[in-house]
């Protein structure tokens, strides 16, 4: 994926951001209120930079995609039953989504 800006990257490459090829999704993490909670996740949709637009995550099509790849329903699928495309980027872009 090709990030929007530079301030964009060098968080994704520090760390600070964490990008999920396989749901094309980008999360910050903040520190919550209280000291006891730790950090919090959350997902980006907007660029805190560059005020880009981020493509939508595939949180929900993920689960329907799986399941017509491996013919079962998403709960009974197990971990070494979900195919390698499914764990990269590469499942979405094969289906142009
Ligand atoms: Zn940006």
């Amino acid at each position: 994926m090709q990030y929007c800006c530079e301030s964009m990257q060098r968080h994704i490459e520090y760390g600070e951001f964490e990008y999920h090829p396989s749901h094309r999704c980008i999360c910050c993490f903040f520190r919550r209120r209280r000291r006891n909670e730790g950090y919090g996740q959350r997902m980006l949709n907007f660029c805190p930079f560059c005020g880009t637009k981020l493509p939508d995550n595939l949180y929900n099509k993920y689960p329907d995609e799986l399941e017509k790849a491996v013919g079962k329903d998403f709960c009974d699928i197990t971990e070494d039953e979900i195919p390698e495309e499914f764990k990269t980027d590469e499942w979405w872009k094969k289906r142009g989504l």
